[in-house]
């Protein structure tokens, strides 16, 4: 193979839920997208809110062209990044500063960038199972190898004792996704404060900084759980935030690493989180959302759709008697397989054409993943054929 091997197979091999989701397509043009429930993809389905549009309007009638599509600092605008710093500290009380945040194209970019500044070959970066599965890229990419600690019980809990023991002298991170992508699962502060409380103690142990890495797409997006913010627990933490699901953007991909002022080596961590940026070639992120984002801070999308969705789905499927975990945030649901094979029942799901994401990307087989960022009527319709897979399964009577 002229090329390297792991890059030929990243770029041949679609990921499971992408595969779905052209399997989506095609369905649809054979037998109309009406009749499709494609549950596969996590794009938002609701408009962003009125301040992106009314920004752009206003960004575009009153800067002039160049300050508007012009490269900006490699870490982003000054002025983006100092707002984007004071909204952090009014909302969360903590004492960030302009050189605290680095702009960057999405969450996506945010974790390369930062798992690029920390690790170095043989480093070692945990995540809780189930996990966005880029993470296995990213990290692997950054020299590191992945960890994963599942979550445990009905209610997918952190097994702390387990946790504790997967830490060693060669952990260089943990990467938090809360709320999360597959499982909706919130992270209480109780848990929060137990797994900063270990870290600290193994950082003692170690002598070197163990960093907790925030991936925060989905911060917004609750229905009424606390999303603590792991810096005020935690002085070692880096936050990858992502406007995509927050203001219904992924498209115009934009987001941003915020490095606590508390951290360990904060001045050599932030000229690291600038290195990776500019070895890896994401400086200076699209300028114009730049700016629209930073007008709209503390503005979000109507997640009401949201939570109308995940209850209306959660209700019917439980009363169906599939097994679903209670999801108090993002906009996803976990359910339980009836069979063993999470892939053969996705096959077969496909029967009703409801195209359901089966779970061992996530790093925890048994499980489907259903994105509810759709229509409402979608999920309307596609009840009595999630009624028929659980006739099926034998989950209710005929
Ligand atoms: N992290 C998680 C958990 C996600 O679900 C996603 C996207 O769905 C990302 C990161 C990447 O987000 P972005 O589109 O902002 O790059």
């Amino acid at each position: 193979m002229i090329f390297p091997e792991k890059m030929v197979d990243l770029g041949k091999n679609r990921s499971v839920i992408r595969e779905l989701f052209e399997y989506g397509n095609k369905r649809k043009t054979e037998i109309g997208k009406d009749n499709v429930f494609d549950f596969s993809l996590g794009n938002p389905s609701v408009d962003p809110p009125k301040c992106v549009n009314e920004s752009i309007i206003k960004l575009l009638t009153e800067k002039s062209n160049i300050e508007l599509h012009g490269y900006t600092s490699a870490p982003g605008d000054f002025e983006v990044r100092t707002s984007i710093a004071e909204y952090i500290n009014k909302s969360f009380g903590t004492a960030l500063s302009t050189d605290n945040i680095y702009m960057t194209v999405g969450a996506a970019a945010s974790l390369t960038i930062s798992l690029n500044a920390i690790c170095k070959p043989g480093n070692e970066v945990i995540t809780f199972a189930p996990f966005f599965p880029e993470y296995r890229v990213f990290v692997e990419n950054a020299g590191a190898n992945l960890v994963v600690c599942p979550l445990v019980g009905k209610n997918f809990d952190v097994d702390f004792d387990m946790f504790e023991k997967s830490i060693n002298k060669n952990t260089r991170a943990v990467i938090i996704n809360s709320p999360n992508n597959p499982s909706g699962v919130v992270l209480s502060e109780e848990t929060i404060k137990k797994i900063s409380d270990i870290l600290q103690i193994k950082e003692k142990e170690y002598k070197e900084p163990i960093y907790i890495i925030a991936d925060e797409p989905y911060r917004e997006l609750t229905y009424g759980a606390k999303v603590p913010y792991i810096m005020n627990y935690y002085d070692d933490t880096i936050v990858c935030y992502s406007f995509s699901k927050s203001l219904s953007l992924p498209g115009e991909r934009l987001g941003y690493i915020a490095v606590c002022n508390k951290a360990k080596y904060e001045k050599d961590l932030f000229a690291a989180i600038c290195g990776a940026g500019r070895a890896l070639g994401f400086v200076c992120a699209p300028s114009l959302f730049q700016r629209v984002c930073a007008m709209c801070l503390g503005k979000t999308s109507d997640i009401s759709v949201y939570k109308t969705n995940r209850d209306l789905l959660y209700n019917s499927l439980t009363k169906f008697g599939f097994e679903c975990v209670h999801p108090d945030g993002a906009f996803y649901l976990f359910m339980k397989s009836p069979i063993a094979d999470a892939n053969e029942f996705s096959e077969f799901a496909k029967k009703y054409e409801l195209l359901l994401v089966p779970s061992d990307s996530f790093g925890m087989p048994g499980y489907v993943r259903i994105s509810y960022c759709v229509d409402t009527d979608m999920i309307k319709h596609s009840l009595s054929a999630f009624e028929k897979l659980a006739k099926d399964f034998s989950l209710i009577g005929e």
